[in-house]
């Protein structure tokens, strides 16, 4: 089939169809729209069996698993609305609330006649986040800070070597800075470095700092300076007033974000029902495996069923892919140029496993010794132990877990689906992270009562590899004028849900304004990370560094 002009697509007026590759966030967010605003029928095509991608929830034996812990926060709007339409806000006594999240604060409404989540399961719970660093078996702020209780914990002798490493790092920087190693060593001095950023940022991208960009640095840690860091650190120290030191702790601990009852994945369930009702058509469990196109446009695909080997092909007037970027461009049907093809086949991704587990009792406590300590998740930063992260599912919502007894955990480890890690059998993946556990004193292994391995391929798109030529790529695929790239894997971008979802909605707008250029669907989550004020950023959870010297209340990027 030739090429047909676009106009030709928005001025059809009968049974238009997008084809929408994934049904996970953005997929989903797509659909909706396109029913709400359009008479565009959604056909979702989701190689798996569940909703929301990344962000769903897996349910094991009564209690559910949230892959990275994902908090509903966004500074549009728009999505923080879309959510509360989807699953209302918990009641509350104020009737609103200010929440806060990676330094920044808005209000949100909870309606006093609300839902209460002990009668309603269509809720949204509104939760405090506390999370910390576990590093030499003692818990550091997060982000790290300078404060008497760091420096009492690390020591007089490390703490000097920090205080000096600091101060020649601020007289000697290193000069034409090109990688991330240097770019910290700049900001935060060697020792620094060496204690709480090396180990977890390779841990997280399973590959040196050497070797990742200073760059990427500069894009996701915004102003930082040694000059801030040493005057905060000075007025912290002089700062007797216990008063006003606790109010900032206080500060720091009320951040807080929205989740829903059951996790991430029942937005997505919900939201899929709604498709559904509505009229759209979701196909589960059949792969998006060859695009077929007809010169600038894409006029259907291919997808196949895993479990019955079933090929079914579907044809529409638009197409959103959510699938990688590097996956599309190898099931095109056309010949794609040789630099092209390079690109999208130099692009890395990080794996992901959850290791659940569930537990009588941790061994580590709350402050008043009894009880579950009150984190959402802890930063493993023992350099001796694969883990990087430890989720605590009740903490995240009581309703994550059967047993309110019990503790629900997840031990998070970061790698390439090549690696022996991500082949082990999940029994000896169970009995590794029960001994990683044991090792460093948060759980005794006799006290795991069971576990199950979650492998989550393609967490995170790299910025490495050849991620520093991917506008050619990202320019060749342009030219499918019905194609829309939307989301994380599908654009290759840091996205979270809510940026994964407002791709997907400026698309829609773009479809509804007869708008061609999509630019302003590759714009989102660009300015953010090119104009954001906030000292640190994070990202999904995981840091690029402890960034937050020198700032409070706001979270560090690094990797995640
Ligand atoms: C550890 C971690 C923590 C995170 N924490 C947060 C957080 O706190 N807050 C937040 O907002 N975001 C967070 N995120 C980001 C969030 O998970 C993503 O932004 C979001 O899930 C991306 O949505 P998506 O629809 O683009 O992609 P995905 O969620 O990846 O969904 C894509 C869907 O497409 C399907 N698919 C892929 N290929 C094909 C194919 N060929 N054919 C058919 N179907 C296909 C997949 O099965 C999947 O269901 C986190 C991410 C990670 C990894």
């Amino acid at each position: 089939m030739g090429r047909l002009p676009f106009e030709y697509y928005l001025t059809l007026s009968t049974m238009r169809k997008a084809i929408i590759i994934g049904a996970g966030p953005a997929g989903l967010t797509a659909a909706l729209e396109l029913l709400r605003r359009t008479d565009i029928i959604p056909i979702v095509i989701e190689k798996s069996e569940y909703m929301g991608g990344i962000s769903r929830t897996v349910a094991y034996r009564g209690n559910r698993i949230d892959i990275g812990g994902h908090r509903f926060f966004s500074k549009s709007d728009r999505v923080m609305q879309w959510w509360l339409d989807i699953l209302p806000m918990e009641h509350r006594a104020n009737g609103s609330e200010r929440i806060a999240y990676q330094g920044k604060s808005r209000s949100v409404e909870t309606p006093v006649k609300g839902p209460d989540p002990a009668q309603t399961d269509s809720v949204m719970l509104l939760r405090r986040r506390k999370s910390r660093i576990f590093f030499n078996r003692m818990f550091f702020e997060y982000p790290i800070r300078l404060s008497a209780d760091t420096l009492s914990k690390l020591g007089l002798w490390k703490a000097a070597r920090i205080g000096f490493s600091y101060l020649r790092a601020a007289a000697f920087p290193i000069r034409n800075e090109t990688n991330l190693e240097q770019f910290f060593i700049n900001r935060f001095g060697r020792e620094l470095y060496l204690t709480f950023f090396k180990s977890y940022t390779e841990k997280v991208w399973g590959i040196s700092c050497e070797q990742i960009s200073a760059e990427w640095g500069a894009q996701r840690i915004k102003g930082l300076s040694i000059l801030k860091t040493v005057v905060h650190f000075v007025r912290q120290s002089l700062r007797n007033n216990s008063e006003i030191a606790q109010k900032d702790v206080e500060t720091s601990l009320i951040e807080q974000f929205m989740y829903p009852k059951f996790g991430p994945g029942q937005m997505w369930e919900e939201v899929a029902r709604r498709v559904k009702e509505q009229g759209g058509e979701i196909h589960c469990g059949f792969e998006a495996s060859r695009i077929l196109t007809g010169g600038d446009c894409v006029r259907g695909l291919e997808a196949v069923n895993a479990k019955t080997g079933e090929r079914r092909t579907f044809e529409g007037d638009f197409f959103f892919s959510t699938m990688p970027i590097q996956e599309l461009t190898r099931a095109l049907d056309q010949p794609v140029p040789e630099h092209v093809r390079e690109i999208s086949d130099g692009l890395m991704y990080r794996d992901f496993i959850t290791v659940g587990l569930l537990v009588e009792e941790l061994k580590i406590r709350d402050a008043s010794g009894a009880g579950l300590i009150e984190d959402n998740w802890i930063y493993i930063q023992e350099p001796d132990v694969l883990v990087g992260r430890l989720q605590v599912f009740n903490n995240w919502s009581p309703y994550m877990v059967a047993d309110p007894a019990k503790v629900w955990i997840g031990l998070e480890y970061f790698c390439f689906d090549k690696d022996d890690l991500w082949k082990l059998d999940d029994s000896r993946m169970i009995e590794l992270a029960k001994g990683e556990l044991a090792k460093i004193g948060i759980i005794e292994t006799s006290k795991v009562m069971d576990g199950c391995v979650l492998r989550m391929p393609k967490t995170y798109p790299c910025y490495f590899g050849t991620y520093d030529r991917f506008s050619e790529l990202q320019s060749w695929i342009m030219r499918f004028e019905n194609l829309f790239l939307i989301g994380r894997n599908g654009m290759h971008k840091y996205n979270n849900q809510d940026h994964s979802m407002l791709t997907a909605m400026t698309a829609v707008d773009n479809l509804v304004q007869g708008r061609t250029d999509q630019s302003n669907i590759w714009a989102v989550n660009t300015e953010q990370e090119y104009h954001e004020t906030s000292d640190e950023r994070e990202h999904d959870g995981n840091r690029i560094g402890s960034s937050a010297i020198g700032s409070r209340g706001a979270n560090a990027p690094v990797a995640r």
